[in-house]
């Protein structure tokens, strides 16, 4: 409610801005209008003072003249820092406007989000629990009931640390810790982590051993994290995931494909902006809350590295950390 009543000032004062905008400069025209006319009054008024008996008569008009042509200079030069003026500030004003408009929006839809994902794991985690509390049932049906659950917490971890991380990155409150980590070691460990909570999924893992970079462990290993978590969550059940890991160059490589739906062309800048989620909310079918990549891009940017992303062949994405 507090975000459509946000959206709705923010229309109220884009409307206000286009008034004010188009009053400035049409009196801004008017001024020169005005100044130019006066102008041309006053050489008039001076001309027809003259006596054109008068020694020096065609040099006082010509002076005349000159101060006529040296108003209209002027009156044009401030006219037109006047205007590139309003112009450059009329672009800022504009553009804050609209990032804040476009940031209302984005905060609501994260709003509808973090709603729905708070709710569903706590529910489903509740239910499952109440059903092995009740009933007695087959060993294979428990195991069932408490791997989903097991999924359902972990995904609420997950989002809780991804929330709590944005908060203290923003806020300048979080403080890098820095140690030797052995990367394959890991990445390998996330690679467990996501074959436990999704057995059915094939992720194939190819690491060089011996890959060592100082950094933040909590930190590396959430945006490792997030971008498995994604390779897993925008693809088929029956599509491979790759995670590998190599070093080329002096340089760390952690490559993630996935066979999904990839991500357009125009949306590969834009799913790094903070509750970005490619689509319109119905064809949003995934889980999620746009912060991921947001913050597996400040990690990597954190490590002085960079991420990029691409088109996997024959279908989904490659994304790439290089540290
Ligand atoms: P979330 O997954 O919580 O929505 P992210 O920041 O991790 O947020 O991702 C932003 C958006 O980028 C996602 O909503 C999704 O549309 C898109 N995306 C991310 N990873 C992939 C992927 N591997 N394949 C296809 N789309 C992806």
């Amino acid at each position: 409610m507090a975000a459509s009543f946000k959206i709705k000032r923010l229309r109220t004062i884009y409307i206000l801005y286009w008034f004010l905008l188009t009053y400035i400069i049409a009196a801004l025209v008017w001024w020169f209008i005005a100044l130019s006319q006066q102008n041309k009054m006053m050489t008039d008024y001076k001309l027809g003072e003259l006596n054109t008996a008068e020694q020096g008569y065609q040099k006082q008009v010509n002076k005349i003249n000159e101060e006529k042509r040296r108003k209209t200079g002027q009156y044009i030069g401030e006219g037109v820092t006047f205007f590139l003026l309003i112009v450059v500030g009329a672009v800022v004003v504009f553009r804050a406007v609209r990032r804040q408009f476009k940031q209302s929006q984005q905060q609501q839809n994260f709003m509808m989000a973090i709603t729905h994902e708070l709710k569903t794991p706590i529910a489903i985690a509740k239910l499952n629990l109440e059903t092995l509390q009740k009933h007695k049932l087959p060993e294979e049906q428990q195991q069932q009931l408490i791997s989903n659950t097991l999924q359902e917490a972990g995904r609420l971890n997950t989002l809780c640390n991804n929330l709590l991380l944005a908060s203290k990155i923003e806020s300048g409150d979080y403080e890098i810790t820095t140690e030797k980590i052995d990367v394959g070691e890991l990445v390998t460990e996330s690679v467990n982590d996501f074959t436990m909570r999704f057995p059915k999924r094939n992720i194939d893992l190819n690491v060089s051993s011996g890959i060592y970079l100082t950094g933040d462990r909590l930190l590396l290993q959430m945006a490792v994290n997030n971008l498995i978590d994604n390779a897993i969550k925008y693809s088929g059940k029956e599509e491979k995931v790759e995670v590998s890991v190599k070093k080329e160059n002096d340089e760390v490589r952690l490559l993630i494909k996935d066979e999904g739906k990839g991500i357009p062309d125009d949306e590969k800048n834009k799913v790094f902006i903070k509750f970005y989620r490619v689509g319109n909310l119905h064809t949003k079918e995934a889980k999620g809350t746009g912060l991921g990549l947001y913050l597996t891009k400040k990690i990597v940017e954190q490590h002085n590295g960079h991420i990029l992303l691409a088109d996997n062949e024959p279908r989904g994405s490659i994304f790439e950390v290089k540290l």
